[in-house]
């Protein structure tokens, strides 16, 4: 039993107001993988690089337990390229330049020891790849988690429909969620994405926390108030590393062990943009996570008397 990830592995260049970062190592699976190698092990990982993407960088997260017979290496061909500039509020950002390169006619192979994973996490690619895995599994995941954005519903809602269908958490931030249902109400939109499929929905909304919908049930978790955000890059995606992980360390894909998923994902978030990059994810002990842990506990805990008379 483990954890399937799929997505990208890239190069990024980010600037923010505070500074411009070079060629770094990003890409979805990237950040799920460093996220949620903490909590669970062996992950399998299925992307594609190019010859340029460092052996090196493969080596580090295999040596914490990342699979890397389903990453296939295109040494004629340039990894994924996408740069990013944030705007003030480093909750919105433009797009600057995305050069496909090798996800451009990516055809992902399952190998035979990537069958059998308990859950599939769908990281941000194209729909019809997102597909083409599900499809080429023999047994279906006891849960598949799927991520996405505006763009594939721009570009490939017809597939996204189809994909929608088969997953059981859906995870997107408030605007893609209004987008998708045609709702502004998250509320209204939580209802009628999740009659588009998925039994679970997670709203993300930054840097004001994430919400969890399940039949009429809803969790919220805030997000760790921060002096600094340096770098939001792959925030969500470390977000769904520390859910998934949480999950599959503990077996239990019930909406209460969700609500602890989402505050494991959440703490992992905070540690991801206090650097550019992957880099404050690389330095992370047991310890720091259990910390951060704790401080989300200690931000959401509160008691009040319901019992007395007020008046
Ligand atoms: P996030 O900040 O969580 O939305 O994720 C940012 C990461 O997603 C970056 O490291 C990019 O390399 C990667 N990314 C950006 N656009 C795409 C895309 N169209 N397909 C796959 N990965 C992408």
């Amino acid at each position: 039993m483990s954890l399937l990830v799929v997505g990208s592995m890239a190069f990024d260049a980010i600037e923010t107001p505070f500074g411009k970062s070079d060629k770094i190592i990003g890409g979805a699976a990237t950040y799920i993988a460093w996220s949620a190698s903490n909590f669970t092990r062996p992950i399998k990982q299925l992307s594609v690089v190019g010859g340029d993407f460092p052996r090196e960088e493969l080596k580090i997260l295999e040596a914490r337990g990342v699979a890397m017979e389903g990453v296939q290496v295109k040494e004629n061909e340039k990894s994924f390229f996408w740069s990013g500039r944030y705007h003030m509020d480093m909750n919105t950002r433009d797009t600057l330049e995305t050069q496909l390169n090798v996800l451009g006619n990516f055809r992902p192979v399952v190998p035979d020891s990537y069958q059998d994973c308990e859950i599939l996490m769908l990281g941000n690619l194209a729909p019809s790849i997102q597909l083409s895995v599900i499809s080429q599994l023999k047994n279906k995941p006891k849960l598949i988690v799927m991520d996405t954005m505006n763009f594939w519903m721009e570009t490939a809602m017809s597939d996204l429909e189809k994909l929608i269908k088969k997953v059981d958490v859906l995870m997107v931030n408030d605007s893609e969620a209004r987008q998708l249902s045609g709702q502004y109400s998250l509320v209204s939109a939580a209802k009628a994405i999740m009659e588009m499929g998925p039994q679970y929905l997670i709203i993300k909304k930054g840097e004001h926390g994430a919400l969890l919908f399940n039949d009429d049930k809803v969790f919220f978790a805030p997000a760790l108030p921060l002096e600094v955000v340096f770098d939001p890059t792959g925030a969500g995606d470390t977000f769904a590393g520390g859910f998934v992980g949480h999950l599959a360390r503990t077996k239990d894909h019930s909406f209460e062990n969700m609500k602890s998923a989402i505050i494991v994902g959440s703490a992992m978030a905070s540690y991801c943009v206090e650097k550019f990059g992957t880099a404050r994810l690389k330095e992370l002990k047991r310890t720091d996570i259990d910390n951060r842990i704790q401080q989300f506990k200690d931000l959401t805990k509160f008691d009040i008397n319901l019992d007395t008379d007020w008046v």
